[in-house]
């Protein structure tokens, strides 16, 4: 064991002693690495100066460029225009039931002779509801104007074409269509809108985009006259040029006019494209609101409410449906969306109301049917009256079985 010992140490002995060779063959060497650091690490400071310089400088002109267009944009739109008169036509809007159990997106708008529709619903077959619903107003087959605000299939299903079933695009003559500027979407129904669309701008509709709208560019206007003392603006939002990870963030935004009294849609615009919407635009107080996002937690914020103080709130969803979540808070009309709202109005009106059932199968919440809630909801502008009239009576929200059943009542709603 010891002699086992003694070679050992003699090894270790002969080990470190190649070290301390090497050690010193290398640090003969030693001035020249030592150099070559220095320039590696003198190289790589350089490099990164002109990185960074010319990185902030590119952030600079990006930024200088924007905020060109941002103040370009800014002057056109922040005044939303006004009009002394209300002329001798009515303009109305009509929130569409689009005939499933599916939350989605249809409104329908009569200024004057003009026939406007936003969105075509949730599913192929929204294009029948529509249809069935439009045609006792529309009866000239045209569209003056169609908005699409954005990509997803609950707002654009309706556009598209099937081998059994013509989209709106199809059923109707239209004038212009303006819709998102931009999109995340590589989705089918995407696909088949924007083939539908460019098949009706082959026949003759003019095409813009929102951003082409709010810039006044390529053709396009800000602001539609409709007829004497109505008009349609297209409000900028940053994200018709910025990109959002929220597609719902893209929607097109429409404000109207009647005399002295505003209309805003904003389709399923969030928290943030509201933040914008209220920055770039000296938004006015409004008669009526479109629920933001159907009624989601997600939008309808107080920055937005605070400034419209909206007098007519209507909310196009399937109320209490599981669709999206299987949070019953969250459901449209969400409680948070009903809090936000009530201390403006109780006049809150929602097209569709959902049954749910608990399937034990699933293990989960399911979708199992649906009823009208106030069914198809008709807001009237008549010579500066405001009205509501809804094809399943008026009911508000608040007094309602689903609401009674479904959502704590917010305090400025106590009855
Ligand atoms: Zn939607």
């Amino acid at each position: 064991m010891a002699e086992k010992r003694d070679s050992k140490k003699k090894s270790a002995n002969k080990a470190e002693k190649a070290v301390v060779k090497a050690a010193k063959r290398t640090a003969k060497k030693h001035p020249g690495v030592v150099v070559a650091i220095i320039v590696i690490v003198l190289v790589l400071i350089a490099v990164g100066v002109v990185l960074y310089l010319k990185v902030d400088k590119v952030h600079d002109a990006v930024n200088s460029l924007f905020a060109q267009n941002k103040a370009e944009v800014q002057n056109t739109v922040s005044a939303p225009p006004k009009a002394n008169t209300y002329g001798d036509k009515d303009l109305s809007f009509h929130f569409l039931e689009l005939g499933n159990n599916y939350t989605g997106d249809s409104t329908y708008i009569k200024a004057g002779d003009v026939d406007i529709l936003i969105d075509a619903g949730s599913r192929q077959d929204s294009a029948d509801a529509i249809g069935n619903y439009i045609d006792t107003y529309c009866t000239d087959g045209k569209l003056e104007y169609v908005i699409a605000t954005h990509a997803h299939q609950d707002h654009i299903a309706g556009f598209t074409n099937t081998k059994s079933r013509a989209g709106v695009f199809k059923r109707y003559e239209c004038g212009v269509i303006i819709d998102f500027a931009l999109t995340n979407a590589t989705s089918a129904v995407y696909t088949n809108y924007v083939a539908a669309r460019d098949e009706e701008v082959a026949a003759g509709a003019k095409h813009y985009t929102a951003m082409d709208c709010a810039a006044e560019r390529n053709g396009a206007q800000k602001t539609y006259v409709l007829g004497e003392g109505m008009s349609m603006t297209i409000l900028y939002q940053r994200f018709y040029e910025e990109t959002s990870g929220d597609e719902n963030n893209y929607s097109v935004c429409v404000l109207f006019n009647h005399g002295d009294n505003y209309y805003l849609l904003t389709g399923d615009l969030e928290k943030e494209g509201e933040a914008s919407l209220v920055e770039n635009n000296a938004l006015p107080e409004v008669k009526l609101f479109k629920a933001g996002h159907h009624g989601s937690y997600t939008a309808s914020t107080d920055a937005l409410l605070s400034v419209i103080k909206p007098q007519i709130v209507c909310v196009c969803c399937c109320a209490g449906a599981v669709e999206y979540t299987q949070n019953a808070e969250n459901t449209f009309p969400s409680q948070a969306f009903i809090d936000r709202v009530a201390p403006y109005t109780t006049q809150v009106y929602v097209t569709t109301v959902g049954s749910v059932e608990y399937s034990t199968e699933k293990g989960k919440y399911v979708d199992v049917g649906f009823a009208s809630m106030n069914g198809n909801i008709t807001v009237l502008s008549s010579n500066g009256a405001v009205t509501v009239t809804c094809s399943n009576g008026n009911t508000l929200l608040k007094d309602t079985e689903w609401f009674q059943n479904n959502r704590t009542r917010p305090p400025a709603w106590a009855s």
